[in-house]
């Protein structure tokens, strides 16, 4: 009689968005299966990617052992010594001859904390490059430029989710919850119980849907004019004496250039630039008000655009003129996307940031960290440029001839994706850390295989700032190693001067003890607290019992006080009529770049190519039908892709996910001009053109 294996379950979480919903992963003979587990954020609840995320592990796609280009242009397995040497030799050489900052590090926001902060400290250290900054620049910069710049602090959600469902109110401006963290539509159900969910959208999504049967309100601007209207919802909030004047004297600076700066911002001026008429504007504004429990949430619809920063700020000013930031039952948050979009800007990944979210320009955050590292602060870099400028300067003069990429395909991901490409291209030297053979791994020199979320620990902090234990459920194939393990081997190589370790909950402590006095302080944790279940958010300095709940006392500024500062449309035209302005975004089967989820094959059977959401009446001016192949165009590239036509989204916009790669890559199309406070690309405001395919 045979006995059968014992099985064994670890709790963790899941491995995609920033929800970090928990699961209990049991491993059967070697075979990962994942379950569902309570916790607050998700209740039990996965959406789709999650319940099929253990495919990611047992992909017949999975890279198992180094591989080196060769001279034929293919690529050849190699040893871990082979490859290592190679890459510590070359990474030597292009130091000595072109300088510290011709090699380039892009890091990303899926990484552990103990992975995201030990990048930044091999950057800085073994390689003396100031030249670091990851995809969170695609995603929260401008939210997190925004948060920072008010409150002196930038945590996504300054409360806990589970305390939106006491809510009455919720304004929630460019975020699909319910196609890309579908558990979080739990946490809106107070809110639509009271008829206070109000989604601004351009398409009528599946969260706009939501507001239906009395359940709110489903707000649909033009794109790229939620700048405008927030000014002109704190216009009305002022005029019709709506604004907390008492909170704001106690609580704020710069009321007073606000008031004056939205004055322009009358309602009849704001239907005409964001198509929302003024009755609507005017319900808003007292339902915001009105509500006992009102939050007002930003995504990427309204950041991911060159005035990013200004419009976080103008939402920011929103919550502060109502009073809302830093009570007890109402607040302001952005929603973080990736996985550890979080803990990914805390550690020093960022060009300009040191562990514990501090100013690398701060020079007492220089000696403490540098004295964490045992180095001479002095021998720390400055700080870099932000990741479009980083990729920009691929093959330029001044530029970077070599980059190591780790958890990122920017080749799908970027903007101005036929730029990246050359740039990538023009290289000496590309070194690709990833668990497959990404569209970015395929321009590599050496591609270097590493663990998955299910075969390693670590730590990651949610979108409400709380930080969990990642926990290792399965031994990864046996010729694949950590980042934490490649970056110790590389750094010993380059003769650093200061040790890296491999082991997790050694790197967190050095973190935490980095992190010590900053914003972002963790020093009081460690992965033994974590076990114990404690409920973590930071900061958590030691001693304390972490802060669920952020701002009640005083904001993080020396006085304080949150600061108002006023901000300005940088165009006052709306988009001109007759032309189409595509808005990129995500769908519920897919994640970021895709190259995990096209990997998933339920995941990838449901959504198999991309498709371009247009409204029928648009279809019919220009001669095209449901299911067509149509192109997209403009000056930087043609993405083909199949029509879908639906009334749910508006005649002038377009809607592309930008999950997809090859001819339906979205970014394509997109432009590589940014925020220019938070480095911020444009995805949601271009211009294109459209047209049938005719078929040969
Ligand atoms: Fe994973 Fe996000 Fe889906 Fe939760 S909502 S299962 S964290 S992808």
């Amino acid at each position: 009689m045979s006995i059968a294996p014992a099985e064994t379950a670890t709790a963790s979480h899941c491995p995609y968005c920033a929800l970090q919903c928990a699961m209990t992963l049991t491993d059967s003979a070697g075979a990962i299966s994942v379950g569902a587990r309570d916790f607050p954020t998700n209740r039990g609840g996965l959406c789709k990617k999650g319940w099929t995320s253990a495919e990611l592990l047992s992909s017949p796609d999975r890279i198992v052992e180094p591989m080196l280009r060769q001279p034929d242009g293919g690529f050849a397995a190699a040893s871990w010594e082979d490859a290592l040497d190679l890459v510590a030799d070359r990474l030597s050489a292009l130091r000595a001859e072109h300088g510290a900052d011709s090699v380039g590090v892009f890091g990303g926001g899926g990484l552990t904390n103990e992975k995201a902060y030990q990048l930044g400290k091999f950057t800085r250290v073994a390689l003396g490059s100031s030249r670091i900054d990851y995809n969170g620049r695609f995603c929260m910069s401008s939210a997190a430029a925004a948060g920072n710049r008010a409150f002196g602090l930038d945590r996504g959600l300054p409360f806990r989710l589970e305390d939106l469902g006491a809510a009455e109110t919720i304004l929630l401006l460019g975020s699909n919850v319910a196609q890309t963290m579908p558990p979080f539509v739990a946490h809106l159900e107070g809110a639509r119980a009271a008829g206070g969910l109000i989604v601004v959208d351009p398409r009528r999504s599946a969260t706009a849907r939501l507001t239906e049967d009395g359940a709110g309100m489903h707000v649909q601007p033009a794109p790229g004019t939620d700048l405008a209207l927030l000014l002109g919802l704190t216009h009305l909030v002022i005029a019709e004496r709506l604004a907390d004047r008492e909170y704001l004297a106690a609580r704020t600076t710069g009321f007073e250039a606000l008031r004056r700066s939205v004055g322009e911002w009358w309602p009849e001026r704001t239907q005409e630039h964001t198509g929302v008429p003024v009755w609507q504007l005017r319900e808003i504004a007292r339902r915001l008000a009105a509500g006992r429990g009102t939050y007002i949430l930003t995504g990427r619809g309204v950041e991911q655009h060159e005035d990013g920063t200004a419009t976080a700020t103008a939402a920011i000013n929103l919550s502060l003129a109502l009073g809302l930031v830093g009570t007890a039952h109402s607040g302001y948050g952005t929603l973080t996307g990736q996985g550890n979009g979080q803990g990914g800007r805390e550690h020093g990944q960022k060009c300009d940031q040191l562990p514990g979210y501090r100013k690398i320009t701060d020079g007492a955050a220089r000696e403490h960290v540098a004295a964490v590292w045992g180095v001479d602060p002095q021998s720390l870099p400055g700080p870099g440029v932000p990741a479009v400028e980083l990729l920009s300067s691929m093959g330029r003069a001044g530029g970077i001839r070599c980059l190591l990429v780790h958890g990122s395909n920017v080749v799908v991901s970027a903007p101005n994706a036929s730029r990246v490409r050359e740039g990538l291209a023009a290289l000496d030297f590309l070194v690709v850390c990833d668990f497959f053979f990404s569209e970015t791994a395929q321009f590599a020199d050496v591609v270097l295989p590493v663990t998955q979320w299910a075969e390693e620990e670590g730590t990651m902090t949610s979108l409400e700032g709380r930080v969990i234990r990642r926990r290792r459920a399965i031994d990864p194939p046996p010729g694949v190693r950590s980042e934490l393990w490649i970056l110790r081997e590389l750094a010993r190589r380059l003769g650093s001067p200061s040790t890296f370790s491999d082991d997790p909950a050694v790197v967190f402590d050095e973190l935490c003890r980095a992190s010590e006095g900053g914003t972002a302080d963790y020093s009081g944790l460690s992965h033994e607290l974590l076990d114990s279940g404690v409920a973590a958010y930071w900061p958590y300095p030691t001693g304390s019992a972490g802060t669920p709940r952020l701002f009640l006392d005083r904001f993080a500024h020396a006085d304080g006080l949150a600061r108002i500062v006023a901000v300005r449309s940088r165009s006052s035209a709306p988009p001109e009529s007759g032309t189409l302005t595509l808005v990129t975004g995500r769908l519920l089967e897919h994640y970021q770049s895709g190259a995990q989820t096209r990997r998933v094959p339920e995941l990838a059977a449901a959504q198999p190519v991309a498709r371009v959401q247009l409204h029928p009446a648009t279809a019919d001016r220009l001669a095209i039908t449901d299911g067509a192949e149509v192109e997209l165009a403009n000056a930087r590239g043609s993405v083909r892709c199949v029509a879908e036509l639906t009334p749910d989204i508006r005649p002038d916009t377009v809607f592309l996910p930008f999950h997809f790669a090859g001819d339906e890559c979205a970014n394509l199309l997109t432009s590589d001009a940014t925020d220019p406070v938070s480095g911020m690309p444009e995805f949601k405001r271009t211009i294109v053109t459209v047209r049938a395919v005719q078929r040969e």
